[in-house]
């Protein structure tokens, strides 16, 4: 499985907007902001920035949200397959699935502060759904799905900053249900277009991938 491990802020600086990959680095010091600096006095001095193509557009918002949600090609592809058969636009559905990815979940929920070491917790079985093991980051969640949190788990330093965050910051969306004493949560509703954690145009996705 190919799984990027170099500096996360290298893909900001690629995609040229901060995704928060690392859950906080991107506030002060991502790349992205050295960046643009170069690029204002690229300009400043008279020098024209790059031009880019339709295609360069198109594939700038689809890997926005792929490094966004963290996915591998192929698993965006099955995302962006599912979404097309959908009755509804396959944009939006398209950010709905990825939102409700049970990694996602785990992250928003706040039992972790990053997408990344909310996989972790996954992987290494620590969260459940319905009160059996999910260990599959990709796995989509649907409205009525319980997530909780194995009792031990819940209890260590990382997962407790992880809840105190979510609680002092609001942190949670309104379509899960926070249980604080249980430590459990729930995915209510599907989420809307507004609440999705992407911010790439998905317009431009399904333009990319219907070429
Ligand atoms: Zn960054």
């Amino acid at each position: 499985m190919s799984r990027y491990t170099g500096p996360s802020c290298k893909k900001c600086k690629k995609v040229g907007q901060k995704m928060f990959l690392k859950g906080t680095k991107c506030h002060t010091n991502c790349l992205v902001d050295r960046a643009q600096k170069a690029e204002k006095e690229k300009r400043f001095s008279g020098k024209r920035p790059n031009k880019v193509s339709d295609y360069g557009k198109h594939l700038r918002e689809k890997q926005i949200a792929r490094l966004t949600a963290q996915v591998t090609e192929a698993q965006f592809k099955r995302f962006f397959v599912k979404a097309s058969k959908d009755k509804g636009q396959t944009g939006s559905a398209l950010l709905r699935f990825l939102e409700v990815r049970l990694d996602n979940i785990v992250r928003r929920l706040g039992y972790a502060v990053s997408l990344k070491a909310a996989r972790q917790l996954v992987n290494h079985g620590h969260i459940n759904v319905n009160g059996r093991c999910l260990s599959i980051p990709s796995a989509m969640l649907k409205p009525g799905d319980e997530v909780s949190i194995n009792a031990g788990t819940a209890e260590t330093v990382l997962v407790k900053q992880g809840l105190e965050h979510a609680e002092k910051a609001s942190y949670r969306p309104s379509f899960l249900s926070w249980d604080a004493g249980a430590k459990k949560g729930k995915l209510v509703r599907w989420p809307d277009r507004a609440e999705s954690s992407i911010s790439a145009d998905e317009q431009l996705i399904v333009e990319f991938y219907s070429k």
